[in-house]
């Protein structure tokens, strides 16, 4: 079974797609992680973001077994990520790798924008997840203030903002939700209600599935 999650930034996806791929037994990408390691790259390389050519060059060597988590989280890097992202030749040197892990014979579950409308457009599942940029920039304002990082409010929701502007607006597989996705708002959720109700979409798009008879 193959789950495919998509949704904006801090919308709550990465937290459930762990909790159901660790529910289901499943293999879990973060596609996230293979944007940002592709400017940590850049920017350690003392290279501009903006640099499409060296940008795909980094996507094409980038190696999963090394990315290094803890490194590449941190809004600076999501934006960061969100610049190189925009590139279509990094989009597509990195597709296989996804879709690689996506054909592991135990299914997977995997993470990010497009998912289920480019990697993996025959996933068994797709969810969308959102919630309100408010809510959104309050979740990321309590997890930075958490990690002792003080930012202004205002200044996370413009970043959040920002990041949609981008995500959605750019030419290359913007961020959108695949026509057969189901859409779940986690704006008056938290993550135990967000989990169950993602577990229900789950378990009635597999029976819906079981062939009559
Ligand atoms: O999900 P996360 O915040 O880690 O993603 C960082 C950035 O990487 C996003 O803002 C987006 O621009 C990009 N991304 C993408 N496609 C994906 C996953 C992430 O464009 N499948």
């Amino acid at each position: 079974m193959i789950i495919a999650i998509d949704g904006p930034a801090a919308s709550g996806k990465g937290t459930l797609s762990k909790r159901l791929a660790a529910h289901f037994g499943l293999p879990h990408l973060d596609t996230g992680l293979l944007y940002r390691g592709v400017a940590r790259a850049m920017l350690d390389a003392g290279l501009p973001l903006e640099d499409a050519a060296a940008a795909a060059r980094a996507a094409r060597t980038l190696d999963l077994a090394t990315l290094d988590e803890a490194r590449l989280r941190g809004a600076e890097m999501g934006e960061a990520a969100s610049v190189v992202a925009a590139v279509p030749s990094v989009r597509e040197a990195l597709l296989d790798l996804q879709r690689r892990f996506a054909a592991d014979p135990r299914g997977a579950v995997l993470d990010g924008r497009d998912i289920g409308t480019v990697i993996c457009p025959d996933a068994d599942v797709k969810i969308f997840v959102t919630a309100s940029a408010e809510e959104r920039a309050r979740r990321r304002h309590r997890e930075l203030a958490g990690r002792g990082e003080a930012v202004a409010f205002e200044t996370v929701l413009d970043d959040i903002r920002r990041r949609d502007a981008r995500d959605g607006g750019r030419s290359s597989a913007p961020l959108r939700a695949a026509r057969d996705a189901r859409l779940l708002d986690t704006t008056a959720l938290d993550i135990e209600a967000a989990f169950r109700a993602a577990v229900a979409i789950v378990q009635d798009t597999k029976a819906a599935d079981v062939p009559a008879g």
